[in-house]
């Protein structure tokens, strides 16, 4: 039915109530969640997790960690993708790539750190003949300038939000893009029209739980002041997204369905 390409389920956040969050997920049809890693430390925890709800998930050091990331958790990621690399539920490396948004990774020295990480990810997906999953945040350039010196077997370029050109190079390089929560805001005027006018083919949906809230579980900074907490984002919200841009396209829920579940086993291949 439904494929959620990207969920933190490992998060905090879900600590009181996993086993009603993955329930809730199956009973609105989403099938499977990739759940990635974020640094060296939940390399355990997402695999594990993976295996007890039959999800799948990826290994990789995320940008936003990478100041106190050091050459030992990389060494640790090669380890870890030799140890699991018969593993049917290890389908990609990630959460990897560059973040241009946080001022504090943006400075000439931490942007380095930020480089050498992700360059050093993508040799380490080429060796394991893995595809990656990018966090990409103001970033798309040069995510794509490194793609190109180091080319890996495609992957999914998570919450996309770049122009049209930029999008269609990440898909000549054989990536899909993600699209989740971010287009339920009636003002995401660019992101919808791109994610109305890209082919069907390009598109993956994820929710990025427990982040990027949709509409319907925002709460506005007064609402917040007032005492209600900012929205949990979960699996079991991909349908409603996926009925939101389905209505965009025009398309019938089920031909989304269909449609971003393949691109998602074409992106992922392990998912087959
Ligand atoms: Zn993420």
């Amino acid at each position: 039915m439904w494929i959620d390409t990207h969920g933190h389920l490992d998060a905090v956040e879900f600590e009181t109530d996993r086993a009603a969050v993955h329930l809730r997920a199956r009973a609105a049809g989403v099938t499977t969640c990739v759940i990635p890693a974020v640094e060296a430390a939940n390399f355990d925890t997402v695999r594990l997790l993976a295996h007890a709800q039959h999800d799948v998930y990826a290994l990789g050091i995320h940008p936003l960690y990478t100041p106190q990331a050091t050459e030992a958790d990389l060494a640790q990621l090669d380890a870890a993708l030799h140890a699991h690399q018969d593993d049917p539920r290890l389908v990609a490396v990630g959460e990897i790539g560059l973040d241009g948004f946080v001022p504090e990774l943006n400075t000439p020295e931490a942007l380095a750190k930020q480089q050498q990480f992700y360059k050093a990810q993508l040799k380490l997906a080429q060796q394991h003949q893995l595809p990656v999953i990018l966090h990409v945040r103001r970033s798309a350039d040069l995510l794509l300038k490194a793609l190109r010196d180091t080319p890996v077997m495609g992957g999914i370029a998570h919450a996309f939000n770049g122009s049209v050109q930029q999008a269609q190079a990440f898909i000549a390089l054989g990536f899909k893009l993600g699209f989740g929560g971010a287009l339920t805001y009636d003002r995401a005027l660019q992101l919808r029209r791109l994610a109305t006018e890209l082919p069907l083919s390009a598109i993956v949906l994820e929710t990025d739980a427990p982040d990027i809230p949709p509409h319907w579980l925002y709460t506005t900074a007064e609402q917040r002041a007032a005492g209600q907490p900012q929205g949990r984002n979960e699996p079991a919200e991909l349908p409603r997204i996926g009925h939101v841009l389905a209505e965009l396209r025009g398309i019938p829920l089920e031909e989304l369905a269909v449609a971003t579940s393949a691109n998602a086993r074409q992106a992922l291949p392990r998912l087959q």
